[in-house]
């Protein structure tokens, strides 16, 4: 028998299957992790076994042996391995990263152990009654004895050790008697989350509705994704769980993702309570130890349901029916390495591959997603009410210019103010969100105009008020505010702009005595302090929370009656095609925040430009005609789901390097594709321009950037393997070489 396998070397020149000879003694199945000779002096390596075969039409003579299974069991199910194949030509990445995606780092590596402790038990045979009667002389072997009669179990060493002191000694001699035996017991490491008494609740028409279509859908691979539209509020969490338990009962197994920010211990409590110990739970904040059990868990078959942030895509469950993407308009579903995956995508494959069924669910979806699914792609479904008939929020918008011919320069319009101070005196909470992104705090001399930049990047440098300094966003670089400007040496320096400290500080010179968190990048640094922060607010520690993006999700506050958006169009006229559609998700997602419990909620969103249609849908929250206004600008402008954008980013230290490979990797680009789009194609190329990134410099590295927008039209999918081809041949006239289909963030 022959095994073709993948080694565990992360590089291009051994991105194949090689072909070895398994031993007769070696029970290799497909899926194993192995040892295996290679290279020079045949060093052992890992390696994935993902394919046997009976004959090779290879010299047998000339191959090596595996040398050894590393698990007992094989660690990838052969539809992981079909998925990685898939990802190699669709992601266009190694394979053996591909395959990485679906196991625990820790696996690789021999990093971590599973866990086992020592147990001891009565052994076979021995009547524990009687020897505890012979054992007059010796009181402490008489009580581990009935300690172990009384538990009619193995029960861990240690265990005994805390409740009997000199236990550990009575137990060695006990052993030698033969009274006791002594074995290894496997536990698995569980991050914990709290009980609330969550119970099922009698769903409304609308919610069975959904419920009823998700379990159509598992069993019509036509008709297999499910798009939920409801309402933030709206119960789609309800519809998850009744939706699981369906799938469950048939005897299959399910995937939720969840944005990492929302994986709260209140959201996997909800989860946990309905499914108890049938669950799994993977993401980044958990130790490694607790990562690598919970992945064994559901390997062995132990967990049903899994929940995780994205790469939880991947989990191991053999007999998949179902997969929930929750919030599935957040672009954390995008991986912004290599594989450049998205969850959905690969979500959708799975599901191809196995059967059942994909639901996406969000208040406000992708533009993408609801294109489709008005296309008939995707099963559309709408909660477009919250339930209990509790009311959307109330939203207000403010113009803030009016405030500023009114005299009022401040942060706060004095609408904000007055909700605010009526909220406070009732004891109930408020929120307070910056959108920070695309919004920096810059420094700059008021008499000549210079901004303070970064000297490694082309971006300017952000002041931090608490540590009295400015600091660099992308490299970290830290430097002083200078009392003298650099450029014209006059004492006018002063920084620009809104922060949440900024907020913090206008809102207590307000309210003297008003207690206040902020949640934000600067406050997040340290393990656990998002979870902090939020539990913090949610026991009434604080009447005000003041963040960014952050703050947008997460959980129900129920005391929440006043959401204030400080500069609701800070995003709107960003470069980039999607500024409208993230602009106005968010919106919608930070007034979901208030009024979520029995009292009604009031939203202000202050503005600059309150006429714009994007402000004005937020106002009346209405997705459909956002949806409407905002597909006819992309169809316009023939932006996406028109069309296609993948960018080449190039970096490297020599400035005229890095441009001169970015011009002749475009032209040559350029040829290959019009050679492969056919004389009908031409026109399909709707862009490819050679120019500086929008950040020209970073960490001292020179960028340049290739833009290709191309039409959807029926030769895409050639036109895109063409580009990746081309690629592959062409990664390395510089320093970096980076190809990105559907760039997230064009910095
Ligand atoms: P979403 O995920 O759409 O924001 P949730 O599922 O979290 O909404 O539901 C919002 C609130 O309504 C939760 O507190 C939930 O317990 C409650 N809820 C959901 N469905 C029902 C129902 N059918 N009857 C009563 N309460 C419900
Ligand atoms: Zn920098």
């Amino acid at each position: 028998m022959y095994a073709q396998i993948v080694v565990d070397i992360n590089h291009a020149a051994v991105d194949r299957f090689f072909t070895y000879r398994i031993p007769d003694a070696l029970p290799v199945r497909v899926g194993h992790h192995v040892f295996v000779p290679f290279g020079q002096g045949d060093r052992l390596k890992e390696g994935f076994v993902v394919a046997l075969s009976d004959s090779t039409d290879l010299n047998p003579s000339l191959l090596k042996d595996v040398a050894r299974i590393i698990e007992p069991y094989p660690v990838l199910l052969e539809e992981q391995i079909r998925l990685a194949r898939w990802m190699h030509t669709a992601y266009h990445c190694l394979f053996i990263d591909a395959l990485a995606c679906m196991i625990p780092a820790q696996l690789r590596g021999q990093r971590v152990r599973e866990k086992k402790i020592r147990t001891v038990s009565i052994a076979p045979g021995v009547n524990a009654e009687e020897q505890i009667a012979l054992l007059q002389r010796a009181p402490v072997q008489q009580t581990v004895l009935r300690i172990l009669l009384n538990a009619g179990a193995e029960v861990p060493k240690s265990d005994i050790g805390k409740l009997l002191p000199g236990a550990s000694a009575a137990i060695t001699a006990l052993l030698k008697k033969g009274i006791l035996t002594e074995s290894d017991m496997q536990v698995f490491r569980k991050p914990s989350s709290p009980n609330l008494h969550d119970v099922p609740h009698a769903l409304t028409e609308r919610q069975q509705a959904a419920v009823d279509t998700i379990e159509a859908a598992r069993h019509d691979p036509e008709h297999n994704t499910v798009l939920l539209h409801g309402v933030t509020g709206s119960g789609k969490t309800e519809v998850y769980l009744h939706a699981i338990r369906a799938c469950i009962d048939a005897d299959k197994q399910a995937i939720v993702l969840v944005p990492e920010i929302s994986l709260t211990p209140q959201t996997v409590g909800r989860f946990s309570d309905r499914f108890g110990d049938r669950i799994a739970v993977l993401h980044s904040r958990l130790s490694v130890g607790e990562r690598f059990d919970e992945w064994r868990r559901i390997r062995l078959g132990m967990a049903d349901i899994v929940i995780g942030a994205r790469s939880a895509v991947f989990a191991p469950v053999e007999r998949l029916g179902l997969v929930i993407i929750d919030e599935e308009h957040e672009s954390s579903y995008q991986s912004e390495k290599s594989p450049r995956y998205s969850a959905i995508d690969v979500a959708a494959q799975r599901i191809r591959e196995t059967g059942g069924a994909l639901v996406l669910g969000s208040a406000t979806p992708q533009l993408v997603s609801y294109y489709r699914a008005l296309s008939g792609r995707y099963v559309l479904c709408s909660l477009p009410e919250r339930v209990a008939g509790r009311p959307l929020p109330d939203v207000e918008v403010v113009n803030m210019r009016d405030e500023l011919l009114l005299g009022n320069n401040g942060i706060f319009s004095d609408r904000l103010v007055e909700l605010l101070s009526t909220t406070l005196a009732k004891g109930q909470q408020a929120m307070l969100f910056i959108n920070r992104r695309g919004y920096s705090t810059f420094v700059s001399c008021r008499s000549c105009g210079y901004v303070l930049k970064c000297d490694n990047c082309d971006i300017s440098m952000t002041y931090h008020k608490s540590e009295s300094r400015t600091r660099c966003h992308y490299c970290g670089m830290v430097k002083p505010l200078p009392e003298k400007c650099p450029n014209c040496g006059k004492p006018f320096m002063k920084q620009f702009g809104i922060g949440t400290e900024q907020v913090e500080e206008a809102l207590h010179k307000l309210f003297p005595s008003v207690r206040s968190l902020r949640m934000d990048t600067d406050t997040m640094r340290t393990k656990g302090s998002y979870e902090r922060i939020l539990s913090a607010f949610a026991a009434g520690q604080a009447q005000v929370l003041i963040g960014t993006q952050m703050i947008a999700k997460g959980h129900d506050f129920p005391n929440v009656t006043l959401v204030g958006v400080v500069a609701a169009d800070t995003t709107l006229n960003l470069p980039d095609y999607r500024s409208p559609e993230r602009t106005f998700q968010l919106l919608t997602q930070v007034a979901g925040r208030a009024g979520r419990d029995e009292m009604p909620g009031k939203v202000v969103l202050q503005t600059y430009t309150p006429q714009h249609p994007i402000i004005r849908f937020a106002r009346e929250q209405n997705y459909p005609a956002f949806y409407q206004y905002e597909i006819m600008e992309r169809r316009k402008m023939l932006y996406p789901p028109f069309s296609l954008f993948l960018r080449v980013v190039f970096a490297d230290r020599n400035e005229e390097q890095v441009a001169d490979a970015c011009i002749a990797y475009s032209k040559a680009l350029e040829a290959e594709l019009r050679n492969a789009l056919g004389p009908d194609g031409q026109n399909d190329i709707l862009l490819l321009v050679a120019a500086e990134a929008p950040i020209a410099r970073i960490s001292g590295y020179v960028r340049y950037q290739l833009l290709i927008k191309l039409l959807r039209t029926r030769r895409l999918p050639s036109a895109v393997r063409t580009v990746y081809d081309f690629h592959s041949a062409h990664s390395d006239v510089c320093a970096e070489v980076q190809l990105e289909l559907n760039p997230q963030d064009m910095y």
